[in-house]
């Protein structure tokens, strides 16, 4: 919902209940499905109470926080509501149907969260020495790129770049299969040309991943220089331009039938690979 419409209906601030799905509030939140209006807005939602507290926690802008009727008097809640409240958020309460109808789901979680989206310019990454990113260029799959963004996060890599047209991460589905992870790892955007000229001037050492890599994924020292892993599309791969200007490309050994990973999975083996170190073996206690 907008800021001017905010103001003007005067209820920043309030807690109010919401019935009926024909509400203009509940229109716009469920217009978030679709990415023209989450364009538009500027907005996302992200479900559950753990995630709304985590955003919180970690200083996102809620516009609106939505719970279940069922949950009045439920103390986390309550005070959850009031943490947005406090950050000048609306906070709406509302049957168990609209939620359903809000997220397309039967069983919807009983809180979520309108967020605004939060791009971080790729002029403003400042890699130091150590520090992993990863480039994914043109991810298709939502479940995909929220695996990855889940991934980075748990491996302790510093964000993600989508290169080219890529698959909303703002999309409910790519939220969902972040896991809260969407909170915890900056996203940044950009086409294949000016991610190309970031990586040079910002010295970034790019290590693409590539069916016909000429490099054992395990052979190269990944503790000179900051890297970008660079991903390719799930059905193309990566495009030649972008090969071509990888530093290394790496290959992921494989011995059965398949023609290759899955995009996140293969994702996920690089970056523990390059992030071993941080990651030393620790002995357990003998039973
Ligand atoms: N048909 C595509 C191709 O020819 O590249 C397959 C793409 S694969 C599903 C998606 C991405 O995952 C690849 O572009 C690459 O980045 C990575 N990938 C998958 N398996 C890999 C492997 N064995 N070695 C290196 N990268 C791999």
């Amino acid at each position: 919902m907008s800021e001017t419409r905010r103001a003007a209906e005067g209820r920043v601030g309030q807690v109010k209940e919401v019935t009926s799905l024909a509400n203009p509030i509940v229109k716009d939140i469920r217009a978030l499905a679709l990415k023209k209006y989450r364009d538009v807005q500027g907005a996302f939602m992200a479900e559950g109470l753990k995630l709304v507290i985590d955003a919180l926690d970690l200083g996102w802008t809620i516009r609106t926080l939505v719970f279940a009727r069922s949950q009045r008097g439920n103390a986390t809640v309550e005070k959850a509501a009031a943490r947005a409240k406090a950050a000048g958020g609306l906070v709406l309460e509302v049957p168990e149907k609209v939620l359903t109808a809000i997220t397309r789901r039967d069983n919807p979680q009983s809180v979520l969260g309108v967020f605004s989206q939060r791009w971080i310019p790729l002029k403003d990454i400042r890699p130091a020495s150590g520090d992993v990113w990863v480039a994914l260029d043109r991810v298709r799959d939502p479940g995909n790129l929220g695996t990855v963004i889940r991934t980075v996060d748990a491996v302790g890599a510093k964000g993600v770049i989508l290169v080219g047209d890529t698959t909303d991460p703002w999309s409910l589905e790519t939220v969902r299969a972040t896991m809260g992870s969407i909170f915890a790892v900056p996203v940044a955007r950009a086409d294949a040309a000016a991610f190309i000229g970031w990586h040079k001037a910002a010295k970034m050492r790019l290590v693409g991943t590539h069916l016909k890599g000429s490099v054992d994924y395990r052979a190269p020292d990944y503790a000179k220089g900051p890297l970008v892993l660079l991903m390719g599309n799930e059905q193309q791969g990566l495009t030649d331009d972008l090969a071509r200007a990888c530093d290394t490309l790496i290959r992921i050994p494989q011995a059965g039938r398949a023609d290759s990973l899955n995009l996140a999975v293969a994702t996920g083996v690089a970056l523990y690979e390059m992030r071993r170190h941080a990651f030393p073996v620790t002995q357990g206690k003998a039973g």
